[in-house]
């Protein structure tokens, strides 16, 4: 199936579907090809060459095509990847300056609100290596993060 494009005496554009070239001057030659606005079957080709439809699949040819609209937006992707990372990094700054600073009292802090002895609330504070994983083994949701520096000041 080919998509030719058509003009008719009168200046009427319009597509017209065929099964090949040879089947267009067919029909062309028959006068069987008529112009879906005025009807005339003066109708010539333009001289844009045919496509051949491919039934809306995009093939593997299309996307290596250089020219190819799907360029622009592959590139849009990776660019929005920073952005999240970005934000994800804001909202923990948040969360760590509005957490009460436990300092090096964080894991055992950590364990007491894990264990419901003292009130649900974000801290942050200093850890070893070894207590992060003990904390995390125990099922209790801590973050290693890098502190900024002037919050320690306080
Ligand atoms: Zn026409």
């Amino acid at each position: 199936m080919i998509i030719l494009n058509l003009l008719c005496d009168n200046g009427h554009r319009f597509e017209g579907w065929f099964a090949s070239s040879d089947a267009f001057r067919d029909q062309q030659a028959r006068q069987l090809v008529q112009c879906i606005h005025c009807q005339t079957s003066s109708v010539t080709q333009l001289p844009s060459a045919p496509h051949v439809r491919r039934g809306g699949v995009i093939t593997t040819q299309d996307r290596n095509t250089p020219n190819a609209d799907d360029a622009s937006g592959l590139t849009v992707a990776p660019i929005a990847q920073p952005e999240t990372a970005q934000k994800l990094f804001q909202a923990l700054a948040v969360m760590a300056r509005q957490a009460e600073n436990v300092g090096d009292r964080l894991p055992e802090e950590a364990r007491r609100i894990h264990y419901k002895e003292a009130p649900a609330r974000n801290i942050r504070g200093i850890a070893t290596l070894e207590e992060t994983r003990e904390l995390l083994d125990e099922g209790i949701m801590v973050l290693p993060a890098p502190v900024p520096p002037e919050s320690e000041t306080h």
